[in-house]
Parts: structure tokens; sequence; C-alpha cells
């Protein structure tokens, strides 16, 4: 693997996709690891043209995620992370909390549930009657309702355009209708696998030479 580097390129990380998560990994490893040589490849034009680009553009509040759970932990820190990244970039973003509602009685146990796993996650939620929904939204019809203050939008293509600069600002380099050489594919292959063998590694190792497939 070594001499199949040396013979390549020179990076220390090589990031294949330019959506959010091929962008964040690259901004995240340029932080921790300021002296790394960072490339990251996109194949088309230009970044977050793919699923990033056109998704609904939530912060969620990771209400719905089973208590305990990577996911449920993960979305609330990444809904605090993510608002305080546009703060810092000036990537506008609005919380504007979510209403979630039941508009037939067959659908009120459904919402008990998702009330009660709002309070074991620890996602801040309230109970509505349809008047204050009504106040907050008037064209929602409804019998009850959640009201969850800490969902956000944010357009996703400009949060990655931050991260972007931001990597371009660490030194990291960015190449569009680019993918990486057959050899380097298979290294990523069998990056992954050694991945899958390996727990996370310690911010006090040797830097680590690997291909992330975003
Ligand atoms: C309908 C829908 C709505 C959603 N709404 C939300 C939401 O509101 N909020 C939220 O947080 N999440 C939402 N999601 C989920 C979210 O959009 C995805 O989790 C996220 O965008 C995935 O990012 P990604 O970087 O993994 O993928 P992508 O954005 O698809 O990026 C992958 C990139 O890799 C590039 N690539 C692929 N192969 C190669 C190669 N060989 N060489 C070089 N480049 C390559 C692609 O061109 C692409 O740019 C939604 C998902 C869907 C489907």
């Amino acid at each position: 693997m070594q001499r199949l580097l040396k013979r390549q390129s020179m990076y220390d990380f090589a990031i294949i996709g330019g959506g959010i998560v091929g962008l964040a990994t690259g901004a995240a490893l340029g932080r921790r690891y300021p002296f790394a040589r960072i490339l990251l490849v996109e194949k088309e034009v230009g970044f977050a043209q793919h699923q990033t680009g056109r998704n609904s553009g939530v912060i969620h509040s990771g209400i719905y995620y089973k208590p305990g759970s990577l996911k449920a932990e993960l979305a609330q820190t990444g809904n605090q992370s993510l608002r305080a990244f546009c703060y810092e970039y000036g990537v506008p973003f609005d919380v504007c909390g979510k209403l979630i509602v039941a508009t037939r009685p067959e659908e009120i146990p459904q919402l008990d549930k998702i009330f009660d796993r709002a309070f074991e996650n620890g996602v801040p939620a309230t109970r509505l009657r349809p008047e204050e929904v009504k106040e907050i939204e008037p064209h929602v019809s409804c019998i009850a309702a959640i009201r969850v203050p800490t969902t956000g939008i944010v357009d996703y293509r400009q949060v990655c355009h931050a991260l972007v600069h931001e990597i371009q600002q660490q030194g990291g380099e960015l190449k569009v209708r680019n993918t990486l050489p057959h050899q380097l594919r298979r290294l990523a292959q069998r990056s992954r696998s050694e991945a899958r063998g390996h727990g996370t590694e310690g911010h006090d190792r040797p830097l680590p030479r690997r291909v992330f497939r975003a």
C-alpha cells in the first residue's frame, strides 16, 4: 500500500465525493490534522449536485429516532453543530420549528408515541391544541399536534459552499469532473474492508493514510 501511495501522489487523505458527507469529512480532517495533504474529488462539474443538493433542506431535531441509538445522538449533536457552523460561516438558516399533526382520531396514539419518544430523546416538544396550531400556521387543520422548536431549515448547497471554502482555506485540494484512478479505487475498497476490522482511531495515533468514499 505504501509503495502504491508513493507512486500515485502525495496525499495523506483522498476523499471521493463532494456531497455533504465528503465535504464535511474533508473539513473535519483538515481541522484535526492541519498539516495533512487532503484531496477531494467530485465527478460532477460542481459540488452537492446529487442527494445533498436535492433534499428537503431540513435541520432535523432527532425526535423520531430510537432513544439511545447513535442516530438519535448524532441527529441532536448534528443539529447544534450545523447551526453553529452556519452562524460562523454566514449561511442563512431558520430554526422555525416543526408541527407534527394528527388529522384523525386514529392518529392520536401514534402522536402520543412520538411525544413520548421526544421526552426519552431529550428533544424539546410541546403538545398543542388545534387553536394553538392555527396561531402558528393558519393553513393547518388538525385535531392535535406536537411542536418541535429545534427543527430548522437551511439550503444544504450553501452549507457545502461554505465547506468548500473551509477546505480551501485549510490548504486542501478539490477537483471536480474527476474520479480517482483505477488503482486508488481498489485501494479505497481495501481501506474500507480494513476500516471495518478496526475501531475508531485515537487522536494521538500517527496520521492515518486512508481513502474515504463519501
Ligand atoms: C428525498 C430526500 C430528502 C431528504 N431530506 C433531508 C433533509 O431535509 N435533511 C437532511 O439532513 N437530510 C435529508 N436527506 C438525506 C440527505 O440528503 C443525505 O443523507 C445526504 O445528502 C447524503 O450526502 P452524501 O454526501 O452521502 O451523498 P451525495 O450528496 O449524493 O454526494 C455523493 C457525491 O459523490 C459523488 N461521486 C459518486 N461517485 C463518485 C466517484 N466515483 N468519483 C467522484 N465522485 C463521485 C457524486 O457525484 C456526489 O456528488 C434527504 C434524502 C432524500 C432522498
